[in-house]
């Protein structure tokens, strides 16, 4: 595990790092290219999608690395259209193929689809891929408290991590909150709120001026003070490179409490109650 990013401790023992570096968007050719920038650069989790359609990509630049396979943590996320218990355990083998790897690091149901009642019997193959060691943790994205609920009431293993749309415009604390009570680990997509606009809003500049850092290494900060996950895109190399730096500087109270004022609860992707139904 790269010395510059500490890991977070999941509730099943694992350790995974408390950043990483997401690919969506990133066609297959250039997520090889961005991935192994960013394991130059000291990322040692990368966070793809079977619907990202760049597994193979990633999976090319972790290869070509020459990295030992357990110092890269990889997540990948079963797609929409393979809910259900035997489409999801053909899903993690059609990914485990393209990524060139016989398991990973963590596996996410991508969506929780609520209105198609379907996540309880893929969760469930889920539990299968881990209680045969295929995956070493297993977890959810985008599930909201209620599906938390009924996962939890209807399954036995606790999802060691919900990836949830987390930045500070949306703050997610009764997510957060209940994360905490059940041992899930918050992890933040579009950690930077999609880049442009959030970065340029005066609270963060000035914070940023204040540490001499910029605005994506203030929100990445703050992310990892909350004690989230957060994993930033980028395909530029330098920014590749900027979002990772950020151990060596602390945020204090007035900086933490400028930033939580910014919350609108103001989402910029799909509402996961109603997405894919
Ligand atoms: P992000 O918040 O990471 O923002 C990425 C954008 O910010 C970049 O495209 C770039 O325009 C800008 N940016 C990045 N670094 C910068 C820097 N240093 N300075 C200035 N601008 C900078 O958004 P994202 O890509 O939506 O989210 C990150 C990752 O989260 C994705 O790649 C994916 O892995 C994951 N994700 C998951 C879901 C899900 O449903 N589970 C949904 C969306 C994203």
């Amino acid at each position: 595990m790269s010395s510059k990013v500490p890991p977070v401790v999941l509730n099943n023992g694992v350790e995974m790092p408390q950043l990483g570096f997401g690919v969506w968007q990133v066609p297959d050719d250039e997520a090889e290219r961005a991935v192994t920038t960013a394991l130059e650069a000291g990322y040692r989790s990368i966070d793809t999608a079977a619907v990202y359609g760049n597994e193979a990509g990633t999976g090319r630049a972790v290869a070509a690395s020459g990295l030992p396979r357990e110092d890269v943590f990889v997540t990948t996320k079963l797609w929409n259209a393979d809910h259900g218990y035997d489409a999801a355990l053909r899903a993690y083998d059609v990914s485990l193929a393209k990524l060139g790897l016989d398991y990973v690091d963590l596996y996410l149901i991508h969506w929780p689809l609520a209105q198609r009642d379907t996540f309880v019997p893929t969760y469930k193959a889920l539990e299968q891929l881990y209680a045969d060691g295929r995956v070493r943790a297993i977890g959810v994205s985008n599930f909201l408290p209620e599906h938390l609920e009924r996962l939890t009431a209807e399954t036995s293993v606790i999802p060691a991590v919900d990836q949830i749309e987390l930045h500070p415009r949306l703050q997610q604390h009764a997510a957060r909150e209940l994360h905490a009570e059940l041992g899930i680990t918050t992890e933040a997509w579009s950690p930077l709120g999609q880049g442009k606009g959030l970065l340029e809003v005066p609270a963060i500049v000035a914070v940023a001026q204040k540490h001499n850092r910029t605005p994506a290494q203030v929100v990445l900060r703050w992310h990892v003070q909350l004690g989230n996950i957060a994993i930033p895109k980028s395909v530029t190399p330098s920014r590749i490179r900027e979002n990772i730096e950020v151990f060596d500087f602390s945020l204090d109270t007035e900086d933490l409490a400028a930033i939580g004022a910014l919350n609108e609860n103001r989402r910029l992707g799909p509402d996961p109650a109603t997405f894919g139904t």
